[in-house]
């Protein structure tokens, strides 16, 4: 098929650039986006140690269904699926504003949405990302976190797509996990955790295990010694350690019910599970001052969210 007939046939969609805000705190950026019928995402741009490479933290739907607690998407619901144009556009508009010598080193789907709420679409954005007339990323640059959604991890690994996964934990003690993540009473996280074994044996590389840390709701000695058995189970079934990554609570705004964990709780809870022989990190969640950081995002300029002009 030539170019014309190409054109005749297909028509090239765009997302509107609505605001790109700069953190002034880290090099962080964030894009509010407008889609054709106007709905609203973000996108968030976040640098790599090596100087001058980036990920791009795209969304996968507008709005999320799952409700986790800690989440301000979670807040909104879910307005729509994006389509898979729509999600490989978002590291297209990043890339056309890169300054000269940088690149898309990977992509993360950590944005608005639950990615595997929307699998067959995610797994075509990624088909196109990875192609070398796309973005040319490499898959395994690429990360893919559920909530838990196990048909979806199944699916995922059946496309023959060698991406990460990484699985929000969010806590391990199952009363506890039920009061931040709904999904839990649908798919308890013993069959996520499953699905994404299988997923494990079939692609071999490490999955992430993130917990968002609350302040007083989920660091206790409790929470770090069930999150500490979760990984070993998983390498003693797998051969594979996991990588826990700890992310602290970011601030939603409004009638907010949870708070960061202060420094030294939150090394505490790290330090008790490294004890126990699970590598872990507290890892960085920047451009926290424009709502960029995780669990904030909204698809609303930051100026809005405070009120400020
Ligand atoms: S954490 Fe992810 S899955 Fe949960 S509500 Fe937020 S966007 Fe949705």
């Amino acid at each position: 098929m030539d170019v014309e007939r190409i054109a005749a046939h297909h028509r090239v969609g765009t997302l509107r650039v609505v605001a790109r805000e700069d953190s002034k705190v880290d090099p962080f950026v964030k894009y509010v986006l407008a889609c054709e019928d106007d709905a609203r995402i973000e996108t968030v741009r976040i640098p790599l140690e090596k100087p001058g490479r980036f990920v791009v933290c795209v969304s996968s739907q507008v709005g999320c269904a799952m409700g986790c607690t800690f989440c301000a998407t979670g807040r909104l619901g879910l307005q729509r699926n994006l389509e898979a144009w729509e999600i490989a556009e978002q590291v297209r508009v990043v890339r056309r504003e890169l300054p000269p010598g940088t690149r898309v080193h990977g992509v993360v789907f950590q944005g608005m949405g639950e990615p595997l709420a929307n699998v067959e679409r995610v797994i075509q954005a990624i088909r196109v990302l990875h192609d070398p007339c796309g973005a040319a990323i490499e898959q395994r640059a690429i990360t893919v976190s559920t909530v838990g959604v196990p048909g979806g991890i199944r699916k995922l690994a059946a496309a023959g797509i060698r991406v990460r996964l990484g699985v929000s934990i969010a806590a391990a003690r199952p009363d506890v996990r039920r009061r931040l993540v709904p999904v839990e009473q649908q798919n308890p996280l013993a069959e996520v955790l499953e699905a994404a074994a299988e997923f494990v044996k079939l692609h071999g590389d490490a999955p992430m295990l993130a917990v968002t840390t609350l302040g007083g709701v989920n660091t206790s000695d409790e929470d770090a010694d069930a999150l500490a058995r979760l990984a070993l189970d998983f390498r003693a079934k797998t051969g594979v350690t996991p990588r826990l990554s700890l992310v602290p609570y970011n601030p939603m705004g409004g009638d907010d019910p949870f708070r960061r964990p202060d420094d030294e709780e939150a090394e505490r809870f790290r330090a008790r599970l490294s004890a126990i022989g699970v590598p872990v990190v507290r890892r960085y969640s920047g451009g926290g001052d424009v709502g960029a950081a995780c669990g904030q995002l909204v698809a609303r300029p930051s100026a809005e969210l405070t009120g400020a002009s």
